[in-house]
């Protein structure tokens, strides 16, 4: 009945677009694409901190370059909400090897999966493939024992939304290390989560069971895992594998957060998270979510608009490996008794935006599909349900009544870059980027003005 009745408040609240929106949204485009600093925050969060993996002095120093820039723009408030956080370090040594029964050797191009053990020296197996995760639950254990599980589940190409390529191959990198370890394995080895055949591995974190005993895991590139394939094809490979990766105590990090106050008490919160993997320069994920956020606020606030609603922009730390900045920043929202009625992440790269996903009820979904003609033009088209965002997903969990938007790209590229060296500031597009800052100020805007 609440569900329903917060539904009619939605519905209810438009009857028609006035001009002045128009001109509003009109403004808020001239401005992101004309005098826009989008791009230049980019650049600066890549180059001048770089990759800052959770509990680095990168992510450190991002925190300290947030506050900084967000202070800079003098909006109403700026503040850390202090977080505990995982510390993993990737270590020095990780290199892989492939032997054949011919003693032919090949040099695999690998990185260890996010909160990984190391080998503790060099580790040695024969290699086991399975084509998925199910092949892998089904073995029979006895087969497993003591070698090293190579999962080699490819992206469906039939998929138009590359996202959804991704989820399906995601146990295989969130789990892979977990199964294998329960069946005995000494290690696991998967392919890269990638759209295409490239030569660099893509990282990413992994989950152990709680009581299962940890096994080291790494990602090769797409290109050698085929070349692994072809040679198991063969014969027997034995794989050697040196990582020196570790898990440190956990250390203090911060959300970094930034507000202009509402006429009432209910709160609309947008983010991207500040952390990223320790390689490339986190350019897409999440460099490209952190600009459009502060973005969208100085937007607003450049346009002079007076929120009905507290605006707060969030960047979140830690979304990479264990989401404590979302987990902690949802706790706290409910222990100091907030009113939160809408999220919105980006976190999906720095391409072309299409529309908005929407995590909620059918009339929410409906409510925001209204937006539909007025946005058509600045060629966001696409406003269906589905999934809101990581950062903002523990909100949802103590207010279920709220709302989630996540902003959609044009995914074709974004896992030719996701958590590699390539994802870097070259490869984000000035006006691409740009445009998603002024879809997330002009979507604040439209929720702003009307949910009541
Ligand atoms: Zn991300």
């Amino acid at each position: 009945m609440k569900n329903l009745l917060l539904g009619l408040v939605f519905l209810l609240s438009i009857n028609s677009f006035a001009q002045s929106d128009s001109i509003f949204i009109r403004n808020i485009y001239d401005e992101a694409l004309e005098r826009g600093e989008a791009y230049e925050n980019l650049r600066s969060l890549c180059k001048d901190v770089g990759a800052r993996i959770t509990g680095s002095a990168e992510a450190e120093m991002a925190v300290k370059w947030g506050e900084k820039l967000l202070k800079s723009y003098h909006f109403d408030k700026v503040y850390l909400q202090e977080i505990q956080v995982p510390h993993w370090e990737r270590g020095t040594k990780e290199a892989a090897w492939i032997e054949d029964e011919q003693g032919n050797i090949y040099k695999l191009k690998v990185m260890a999966l996010g909160m990984s053990v190391g080998t503790n020296g060099l580790l040695t197996g024969e290699v086991i493939q399975f084509d998925d995760m199910e092949a892998l639950q089904e073995a029979d254990p006895s087969t497993i024992k003591d070698k090293i599980v190579f999962l080699n589940d490819a992206f469906n190409q039939k998929y138009i939304r590359t996202f959804q390529a991704y989820g399906a191959c995601y146990p295989q990198r969130g789990a892979g290390a977990a199964e294998a370890g329960k069946l005995g394995a000494k290690a696991v080895v998967i392919r890269s989560l990638a759209s295409s055949n490239d030569d660099h591995p893509h990282t990413g974190t992994l989950r152990y069971d709680s009581v299962g005993v940890r096994i080291p895991a790494a990602a090769m590139s797409t290109n050698d895992a085929n070349v692994l394939a072809n040679w198991i094809k063969k014969g027997k490979v034995t794989l050697r594998l040196e990582m020196d990766c570790k898990t440190l105590p956990d250390v203090t990090s911060y959300n970094v957060i930034a507000e202009i106050t509402g006429k009432d008490k209910k709160i609309i919160t947008w983010g991207g998270h500040l952390d990223s993997w320790d390689v490339g320069e986190g350019a897409h994920d999440d460099g490209a979510g952190i600009a459009h956020s502060i973005e969208a606020l100085r937007l607003l606030k450049k346009m002079n608009y007076k929120p009905q609603h507290t605006l707060r922009c969030v960047l979140f730390m830690n979304e990479e490996n264990g989401n404590m900045g979302g987990k902690t920043y949802a706790k706290w929202c409910k222990e100091n008794k907030e009113n939160h009625i809408v999220a919105i992440e980006s976190d999906r790269g720095g391409f072309l935006p299409t529309g908005f996903d929407v995590r909620g009820t059918e009339e929410q979904v409906k409510f925001v599909q209204q937006f539909k003609n007025l946005l058509y033009d600045f060629h966001l088209f696409k406003f269906g349900a589905g999934y809101g965002g990581v950062d903002i997903g523990p909100l949802m969990d103590e207010y279920p009544d709220m709302m989630q938007l996540g902003m959609t790209i044009n995914s074709q590229r974004y896992f030719d870059y996701h958590h590699s060296e390539a994802d870097v500031f070259e490869s984000v597009n000035k006006r691409e980027l740009e445009l998603g800052a002024a879809a997330m100020a002009t979507m604040i805007y439209l929720l702003d003005k009307n949910i009541k």
